[in-house]
């Protein structure tokens, strides 16, 4: 019956978000990222994409059952989501244990920077304690690219996602940016 209540405005939000932390869902960030990096091309600056992955997360479930590995999602989100940002930067759920944050017009020490805060945030501020991790506590894995002129959103996924790749075979809970 509650579902009648909700309103045109509830209804776009829950297709826009992500139920479980509320950040954008993959859908509205492959329209974000599209409009961030149009945008940059017009006024002839660069966004920064930032992927994240959570490291050994398959473990954490595993150990620690679903609904912990939920409220470790949770608790990630709000990392992203409190992160001092300027306007119009974004973060997104994109699927599973991996999340996204694009950064429009940073230089490379505000990109490496916000890396690295977001990283140890996670690790040291909320300690989440993961057994199953070398670490022992909940770590992410970082990977970041600039957009240039010749860019599509793809292009730019792609190689943020190879620097993310890189962060996981060089041992993980680091931040790497191509
Ligand atoms: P790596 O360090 O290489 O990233 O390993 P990983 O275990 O984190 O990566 P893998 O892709 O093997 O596992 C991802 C796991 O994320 C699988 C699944 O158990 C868990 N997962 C995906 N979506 C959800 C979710 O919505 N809730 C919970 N609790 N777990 C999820
Ligand atoms: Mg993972
Ligand atoms: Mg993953």
């Amino acid at each position: 019956m509650r579902v009648l209540f909700l309103t045109k405005r509830d209804l776009r939000t829950m297709a826009d978000t992500d139920g479980l932390t509320q950040l954008y869902n993959r859908r509205s960030f492959d329209l974000l990222l599209q409009r961030a990096l149009q945008e940059a091309l017009r006024e002839q600056t660069r966004i920064a994409l930032i992927m994240l992955d959570l490291d050994h997360f398959k473990a954490y479930n595993d150990y620690y059952g679903h609904p912990a590995g939920d409220l470790a999602l949770q608790r990630i989100a709000g990392v992203l989501a409190s992160h001092p940002r300027r306007d119009l930067d974004f973060a997104a759920r994109l699927g599973g244990e991996e999340f996204a944050l694009v950064l429009r017009n940073p230089d490379s020490a505000y990109l490496v920077s916000t890396c690295e805060s977001i990283r140890r945030k996670i690790c040291d501020e909320l300690a989440i304690e993961h057994l199953k991790n070398p670490a022992q506590v909940m770590t992410a894995s970082l990977g970041a690219s600039f957009s240039n002129a010749s860019d599509t959103t793809a292009s730019l996924y792609q190689r943020a996602d190879l620097a993310l790749y890189r962060a996981k075979a060089n041992g993980r809970n680091r931040v790497e940016i191509d």
